[in-house]
């Protein structure tokens, strides 16, 4: 690791343009992770652009400096010519390059810049110049705190500002603390950046207590879809088009609906689909070994984590609930 972290430093102390690239509908980790980077480059006097495929969700609108993340689909010309300029492209919070979305992929796949990928998903593609992979961290946030303090303990790297990003993943990434990736350590960094003095009460406040009314029409409508089936140890829920338009809701308001169908009592496992262009996209959770990681990578084109997986299905909502109702028990333990 220590001459990982030499490479890093290297890396960085000699060259200028920096990209930071994130994944798809990004959530906080993502974000969280993609400005603390930000910041600590500026910091250090260089020139950045932090881009992801799409819009981040309005709850991540107080990170500090948000407006400096750009949603490929907007800005495409101008950020094509800023991802091909950089000299090293920085890959957070995914493994694989496929979770930048078709267009941005592309680009990404033909710069020349030095690739280096800070990330705690499972099984990450083998393309990266230099790989910090760790999928016992909770969080890219937590895995891009011992990056930094790797690299730069020489300075004092973490500001406010970088403290509050980070927390924000952590908080995100760890279900605010609950799930089995938080470790002691875990603690110990976050409170270190709780020493910075950032508001952290604030952070819990703008992510949690944010709802439109419009969200709450829209979530009432996903729980009247909710069917739990497997003798009560399994939920799946689904919102489609329709719903989003007749609530006046987008995308990211059904940011954390993925989670609700976990919090019945009794379910270990949960799916989440919503339509999106013409696709279904679809969330997994489980609890213990339940692994919907191998289950969304056999059935649903997709994988992630053990107990939080995502993926895709080609055609309708009915279809894709079949499927799942079919297959889910393979991903249930029975003991
Ligand atoms: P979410 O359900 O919140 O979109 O995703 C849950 C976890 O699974 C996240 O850590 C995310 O990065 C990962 N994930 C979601 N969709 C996919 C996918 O299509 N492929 C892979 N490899 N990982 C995914
Ligand atoms: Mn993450």
């Amino acid at each position: 690791m220590e001459e990982k972290f030499k490479s890093l430093r290297k890396l960085i102390e000699t060259k200028t343009n920096f990209a930071i690239t994130t994944h798809i509908n990004p959530d906080g980790d993502a974000i969280g992770s993609s400005l603390a980077l930000y910041h600590f480059l500026k910091n250090i006097g260089k020139q950045v652009i932090v881009a992801g495929p799409n819009d981040a969700p309005e709850n991540l609108r107080f990170l500090p400096e948000f407006e400096v993340y750009q949603p490929f689909t907007e800005y495409s010309d101008n950020l094509t010519r800023a991802l091909k300029n950089a000299d090293v492209v920085f890959a957070l919070d995914f493994n694989t390059l496929s979770r930048t979305g078709e267009a941005m992929k592309a680009v990404l796949a033909d710069v020349t810049a030095s690739k280096v990928l800070i990330d705690h998903h499972l099984q990450p593609d083998q393309e990266f110049n230099l790989a910090f992979s760790d999928s016992t961290s909770c969080s890219t946030c937590e895995l891009l705190f011992d990056v930094l303090d790797g690299a730069f303990s020489h300075i004092n790297w973490l500001t406010k500002d970088i403290a509050e990003c980070l927390y924000t993943g952590i908080v995100t990434d760890s279900g605010s603390f609950r799930f089995d990736t938080v470790k002691p350590e875990t603690h110990r960094k976050v409170a270190r950046l709780l020493d910075t003095g950032f508001n952290h009460t604030a952070v819990h406040e703008y992510l949690y207590d944010s709802n439109s009314l419009e969200r709450f029409k829209l979530m009432t409508i996903m729980l009247s879809n909710l069917r739990v089936i497997l003798d009560g140890v399994v939920s799946v829920s689904y919102i489609t088009e329709c719903d989003l338009q007749a609530t006046g809701c987008r995308r990211e308001d059904v940011e954390g609906f993925s989670n609700m169908g976990l919090s019945l009592k009794g379910v270990v496992i949960s799916a989440f689909m919503r339509e999106e262009d013409g696709k279904i996209r679809i969330s997994f959770r489980s609890k213990g070994d339940h692994d919907v990681n191998l289950y969304a990578r056999k059935y649903f084109n997709g994988g992630g984590h053990k107990n939080a997986a995502g993926g895709t299905f080609y055609g309708s909502v009915a279809e894709a609930l079949q499927l799942f109702k079919q297959t889910v028990h393979e991903a249930v333990l029975t003991r």
